[in-house]
């Protein structure tokens, strides 16, 4: 029975990867950079997206998937307030962003008309980790009042991404979080990610993160 079990799991993973090549390649072929942004709730992905918008707007056109549990379009509504375009998945319950309902959320963007595509994850620091949606990059956003521990408490999620967002850099005065704590953890599940701490609210920091997505754009072009 138990093998059973193991194979099943297996091929959905399958499948799901299978899928988001097929969404890497249609990403690919219209020169989109694409980022899956994944965090726990409240680390500031959304805020993240709109500060990124907000600065690039004028030169980048970008355009946010946002996957949330419920049918609530508050993230949604607030990107294309913010000057991007915007489709809203409801996972219908589900904890994580799978690459078919990227592909759904890509049939709904104008993908000739954008050079930007960022995926907002729903908010837990487990499964998103382990379901490709065929994005150019993975990150993590982590942040100050979370604490410094979580390397060490979601290693799967630390190991699995590209580049490490160190959100609300502006709360060090008021919340004990050890620096060489966190990114001990951090080296040791994941030697070369890239880290950029900074503040969405102060944007202290911001502009090394812009930068770097300026770079990656142009790489693209
Ligand atoms: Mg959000
Ligand atoms: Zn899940």
């Amino acid at each position: 029975m138990a093998t059973k079990k193991v194979t099943i799991l297996e091929n959905i993973l399958s499948a799901n990867d299978q899928l988001a090549e097929k969404n890497r390649s249609l990403l690919d072929h219209h020169g989109i950079f694409s980022i899956n942004i994944m965090a726990s709730p409240g680390a500031g992905k959304t805020s993240l997206i709109l500060k990124t918008i907000d600065i690039l707007k004028k030169t980048v056109r970008i355009g946010v998937i946002e996957g949330d549990t419920a049918a609530v379009t508050i993230d949604a509504d607030r990107v294309i307030a913010g000057g991007a375009y915007a489709v809203q998945i409801n996972t219908g319950g589900n904890c994580h962003l799978d690459s078919s309902m990227i592909e759904a959320g890509l049939n709904q963007l104008p993908l000739e008309q954008l050079d930007l595509i960022i995926v907002e994850n729903v908010g837990n620091l487990v499964c998103p980790a382990a379901f490709d949606l065929g994005t150019s990059i993975r990150a993590l956003i982590a942040s100050i009042p979370e604490g410094d521990d979580k390397p060490y408490k979601y290693p799967g999620m630390y190991r699995g991404v590209d580049v490490l967002i160190l959100n609300k850099i502006d709360l060090k005065p008021y919340v004990p979080f050890n620096d060489d704590y966190f990114l001990n953890g951090v080296r040791l599940l994941n030697p070369k990610l890239q880290v950029f701490p900074l503040s969405c609210k102060t944007e202290e920091g911001m502009d090394s993160w812009i930068e770097w997505i300026k770079g990656q754009l142009k790489k693209k072009v």
